[in-house]
């Protein structure tokens, strides 16, 4: 099985630069007001540096007192509303990048094409949809601007350090060494620690939903200790996984904090030796040590959000990847002449595999019924795919009115050729919306017209809202048979003239089939139908029976002229009607 792409690094970057450059006007008046507000946040040290400074030279007075307050005043108050307004901005700006993030990889999902999500295993789609959007939120709402701001506050601190007193500023750059080295090896050993804490935690969720879901087979077959078992194997990774993370902070933490304690210490010594020597004042020394204080705490988140931003960074190469997968297939193209399907010498092969289709020519005639039967594993479901444009031919082409179904745009194509799976799934919404799931701008008559066709629009109206009634979960229940209608609905408002009827995952559920057999023959009426039989009535109604055997059409002709050929398909049909008799 083949998993989902996941973007290289480059292309990461190269997105995330689109991603900068599209909101860079925000972007640049959040960092701004940031950085004003990292201004503000520097003078209350400088003034507390000048109130020594006059302290101890005897010079302070009560007016000097008052002013250097007023200023601590006023800098605290544009401290507290620039921060305000700087926060504001990062919020706003962070959800709206992670709302076009999610709507992207929401589009992108939509337009994979179906057969790489089934090589794919939904497992892996899920796990991007669910929790590799969830890191990304965290990273792109809080990590992210946090980052940006630790990044500004340090940068400023630093330099507000270095124009009080370059030469005591020195002593600070002692802990730079001892953090560098301490990240840089907790990155690299627990970065991989917390991806294994996460797997493990996406196996132990696997196992539990597996066993509640699967309760009465595991009670069946007496799988209870094999689970418990799995759970049990699962938990002690989980275990093991979260206590090499907590060995990792364990020597992290310690480390980076006596760095910081280590700076300030440094800071102290070096300028109360510079005060001694008469280099420096009291005041620009408490200054200094101050900023050396307060740097630590920007410096510190710049240090613990990196694992964040890693671990955001590898989501988003998990949802960029999503979007780099593109269905060849073009927005426009030309529109088919007539309803007319053809194959000639197709071929296909799944994967590296031996051809299931081999060399299959078939016209089929507009509106014609035609019956596909044979042994399963025959190639039948295969042909059905390839009709309907959902897998394209390894050799040879299938056309519509003269155009290559692969060139046809998706919207132009279903208009035509249908697929009808048994996905009667019921969508969040009201009827009308389930009706007009691919047509979203009919009208009400047309939705009403819909539902009449297959029977439905009787009990719709005694719905206590009518067409406006809320299904699925959480709203109103219908009955199988009511779902079904509701999807045959859809299919006569979508209108193709052409249906595949899969029989194996038949739209049809049997014990409902005969009640629904009126709806359901007001659906095909007028159509071209392609049924891939299981049941040999099918067969014995339709206009043409074709036989297939490994992948090829082995007997083609009506259901007499079959039986007179006395072949593959008389005999199919004798042991048939035998089962059924
Ligand atoms: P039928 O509908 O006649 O039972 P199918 O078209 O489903 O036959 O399958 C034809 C052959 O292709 C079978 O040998 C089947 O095992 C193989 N096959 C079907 N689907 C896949 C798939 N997704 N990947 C690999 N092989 C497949």
């Amino acid at each position: 099985m083949s998993t989902l792409p996941i973007a290289t690094f480059a292309e990461v970057r190269a997105y995330a630069r689109t991603l900068m450059v599209r909101h860079r006007g925000s972007l640049a008046l959040m960092l701004s007001l940031y950085a004003l507000a990292a201004v503000a946040a520097l003078v209350p040290a400088y003034v507390i540096g000048l109130l020594t400074n006059d302290a101890t030279s005897h010079a302070l007075t009560s007016n000097r007192i008052v002013d250097l307050l007023d200023v601590l005043a006023s800098s605290s108050l544009a401290y507290g509303v620039l921060s305000f307004l700087a926060r504001r901005r990062s919020y706003i700006l962070g959800e709206r990048v992670f709302a076009e993030l999610r709507g992207s990889f929401l589009l992108s999902v939509l337009n994979l094409p179906l057969l790489v999500v089934e090589n794919a295993g939904t497992g892996d789609l899920l796990s991007r949809t669910t929790s590799d959007v969830e890191a990304m939120s965290r990273t792109v709402r809080f990590a992210l601007p946090e980052w940006l701001v630790a990044i500004i506050q340090t940068l400023l601190t630093f330099a507000a350090m270095v124009l009080v007193s370059p030469l005591a500023s020195l002593a600070s750059l002692v802990s730079l060494p001892i953090l560098f080295f301490a990240t840089r090896y907790y990155l690299r050993y627990a970065t991989p620690g917390y991806r294994r804490e996460r797997i493990s935690y996406a196996s132990l969720a696997g196992t539990v939903a597996e066993t509640a879901e699967g309760a009465r087979t595991i009670d069946a077959l007496q799988l209870g200790d094999r689970q418990n078992r799995r759970i049990e194997a699962n938990l002690r990774e989980n275990f093991y996984a979260e206590m090499y993370t907590l060995l990792m902070r364990m020597v992290w933490f310690p480390i980076s904090e006596s760095a910081f304690a280590l700076a300030v210490a440094a800071t102290l010594g070096w300028s109360g030796l510079l005060v001694l020597h008469h280099v420096l004042s009291v005041g620009a020394a408490t200054t200094v040590t101050l900023y050396v204080v307060q740097i630590n705490d920007p410096l510190d988140r710049l240090v613990s959000w990196l694992d964040e931003l890693q671990m955001g960074q590898s989501s988003l190469a998990r949802l960029v990847g999503v979007s780099g997968v593109h269905d060849s297939r073009p927005l426009t193209g030309p529109e088919p002449a007539d309803e007319e399907l053809r194959l000639h010498n197709v071929r296909y092969a799944y994967g590296e595999g031996r051809d299931v289709v081999n060399d299959v020519s078939l016209v089929i005639r507009p509106g014609e019924r035609l019956a596909i039967v044979g042994p399963s594993g025959a190639g039948k479901s295969t042909l059905g795919r390839l009709l309907a444009g959902t897998d394209v031919p390894r050799a040879g082409t299938v056309t519509l009115g003269g155009a290559t179904l692969s060139d046809l745009p998706l919207t132009t194509l279903r208009r035509h050729v249908l697929l009808v799976t048994q996905e009667h799934h019921i969508f969040l919404g009201t009827v009308r919306d389930n009706v007009a799931l691919a047509q979203p701008d009919a009208s009400e008559e047309e939705v009403c017209s819909a539902l009449d066709a297959v029977d439905a629009l009787a009990w719709v109206r005694h719905l206590p809202e009518g067409l406006n009634t809320e299904l699925g979960t959480t709203g109103h229940d219908l009955s199988p048979a009511q779902a079904q209608q509701v999807a045959l609905a859809r299919i006569v408002l979508a209108n193709p003239h052409t249906l595949i009827l899969d029989e194996a995952t038949a739209l049809l559920d049997p014990r409902a089939a005969r009640h629904l057999e009126r709806s359901l023959s007001a659906v095909l009426e007028g159509r071209t139908v392609i049924a891939i039989a299981h049941r040999l009535h099918t067969a014995h109604d339709a206009d043409r029976v074709c036989v297939m055997e490994e992948g090829r059409i082995t007997e083609l002709g009506s259901h007499d002229e079959l039986l007179s050929l006395n072949g593959s398909y008389a005999a199919l049909w004798r042991s048939w009607r035998h089962e059924t008799s």
